[in-house]
């Protein structure tokens, strides 16, 4: 393991730092203006490298909640979003694209400042994020509705409009990729929305809201409150002006979420949940592939992803093997400074995973297992720990079916593939799984019976907008991307017509 010294608390390039100088901490944006909290308060987003302070944003409350729905539901129904043509709502979602596109670099930088990722991710994410609003931008004008084949002397047809105002609240593991799916299907239907970015990472999403204003959207179109779950979550949860609310984050909270909308007006729901996906190796896998993609299935972003492979299958007879290879993957990343390209870990994103994090290392050794690699923090300033792999791992361990979102996996042994899927379905999840395996039908067998949203066989981590992404079971409800994207931002109409 490297360990590269501490980072500075600085951007490296001129424009983020003068950004980050200059801005004020006015950061919702309501209405087309850059506002101030009704209340007046403000809190501080923190380097997660250096746990040095970044700058202070508003901190919102239940008011300036009332005010942004005011906003996006004067934008939905008065003003030029309403009339606007489909082709120019694309027009407007490539315009964004193209300024994403531009200011890549410094997205991706202001990114890793506030979330910690490495800065080679950051920028790959960030790509991710404008992929999503072309395809978006593209998929504005195939939103089709359709004729029934109605009795005679009717004419009977189906249309789709948008819902109305969508409220998007977003965690902080990959802030603007989350903000960007959201923002993308919402505005490609024709919503307006107010987006909550997570507390602990708002810098992307204030400059996002920048690009979007700079984009030519109408004012109040979308809207962003910076702020807490309880004042900002909360209150859009509650609240009888929302039409919808898209959420990726923890399951309690998406639980929450869902019985607010019981509790008031019945708004739409689409929750993104947690993992603790089943990564399966068959003794017959390209080993070097598996090994290189099972790390980083549970390392990128420092584990902080919701699909992350944090269950590693082992057919027994290979186990040791695999443990062995990926405990020495895992002591070879580079810790340390993420806007360094040769560092290939960075920090966890804040304390309060900081320490959820170090808590699971105690319950994984208390447990029976055995940390081959890591188990502990670095002795340095930051929320850093190393990337840890647990051998002697029973999938009924704790450290094996609750979601510790950090670089942490349970290497669990099985004995065939009967075995395999029967331990990689004993979970509450079903966001993600991998198989790895050279024979097809093996491959294409466990696909089917594994109970998860995605499954990606002899890969990792791989998305694409036009596949659907979402969770069985308790990872969530709905889907994101995919063909049918717009049947979550839209309502159906059936339209009788007696000739
Ligand atoms: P985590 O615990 O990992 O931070 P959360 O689900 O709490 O995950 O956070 C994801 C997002 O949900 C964040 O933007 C957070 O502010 C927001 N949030 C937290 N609590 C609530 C709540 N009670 N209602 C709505 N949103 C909330």
């Amino acid at each position: 393991m490297t360990v590269t010294t501490a980072a500075p608390n600085q951007a490296r390039s001129p424009k983020v730092q003068a950004w980050l100088d200059d801005r004020s901490s006015d950061s919702l944006l309501i209405g087309g203006r850059w506002v101030p909290a009704k209340s007046g308060k403000t809190f501080e987003t923190v380097n997660p490298t250096t746990e040095q302070v970044l700058g202070a944003v508003a901190e919102a409350g239940p008011e300036d909640v009332d005010a942004a729905v005011a906003a996006a539901r004067a934008a939905f129904e008065s003003g030029p979003w309403p009339q606007m043509a489909p082709g120019e709502r694309a027009r407007l979602l490539r315009n964004l694209a193209g300024l994403m596109e531009e200011n890549l670099d410094e997205l991706a930088e202001l990114e890793t400042l506030d979330n910690g990722m490495t800065i080679g991710t950051a920028q790959a994410f960030v790509q991710v994020a404008i992929e999503s609003i072309y395809y978006y931008a593209g998929a504005v004008q195939q939103v089709f509705g359709s004729t029934a084949p109605s009795a005679p002397g009717n004419f009977n047809y189906i249309l789709r409009q948008p819902l109305g105002v969508v409220g998007a609240i977003i965690p902080w593991n990959a802030p603007l990729t989350a903000a960007s799916w959201k923002i993308g299907p919402a505005l490609a239907a024709g919503n307006t929305m107010i987006l909550k970015p997570a507390e602990s990472t708002p810098l992307t999403a204030i400059r996002l809201g920048e690009l979007i204003t700079e984009a030519g959207f109408p004012p109040g179109v979308f809207n962003l409150l910076t702020g807490f779950g309880p004042e900002v979550g909360a209150p859009m949860a509650n609240h009888y002006g929302i039409n919808k609310l898209t959420f990726t984050g923890s399951v309690g909270t998406g639980r929450g979420i869902l019985e607010a909308s019981a509790r008031t007006n019945l708004k739409r729901v689409t929750l993104e949940l947690g993992g603790k996906s089943p990564n399966i190796i068959f003794p017959d896998a390209d080993m070097d592939a598996a090994i290189a993609n099972s790390l980083a299935g549970f390392a990128t972003i420092t584990g902080q992803v919701c699909v992350a492979g944090t269950r590693l299958f082992v057919q027994r007879d290979v186990k040791d093997e695999v443990v062995d290879a990926l405990t020495g993957a895992a002591d070879s990343l580079t810790m340390g400074d993420p806007l360094d390209p040769a560092t290939t870990m960075g920090p966890l994103a804040n304390k309060a995973q900081f320490e959820r994090v170090q808590s699971y290392f105690e319950v994984g050794k208390a447990e029976g297992a055995v940390a081959k690699a890591g188990g502990e923090t670095l002795d340095r300033p930051g929320y850093f720990v190393r990337p840890t792999v647990f051998d002697g791992v029973e999938n009924s361990m704790r450290i094996a079916q609750e979601e510790i979102f950090g670089p942490v996996v349970s290497v669990i042994p099985f004995s065939d593939e009967y075995d395999a899927v029967l331990q990689g379905n004993d979970t509450t999840y079903g966001l993600a799984a991998a198989v790895w395996t050279r024979d097809v039908s093996r491959a294409h067998t466990v696909a089917r019976q594994i109970q998860a949203g995605t499954v990606w066989i002899n890969t990792y981590l791989q998305l694409d907008p036009t596949m659907p992404f979402g969770g069985f079971k308790e990872s969530g409800l709905g889907r994101e991307f995919g063909p049918d994207w717009y049947q979550h931002f839209t309502e159906e109409k059936a339209v009788f017509l007696k000739l």
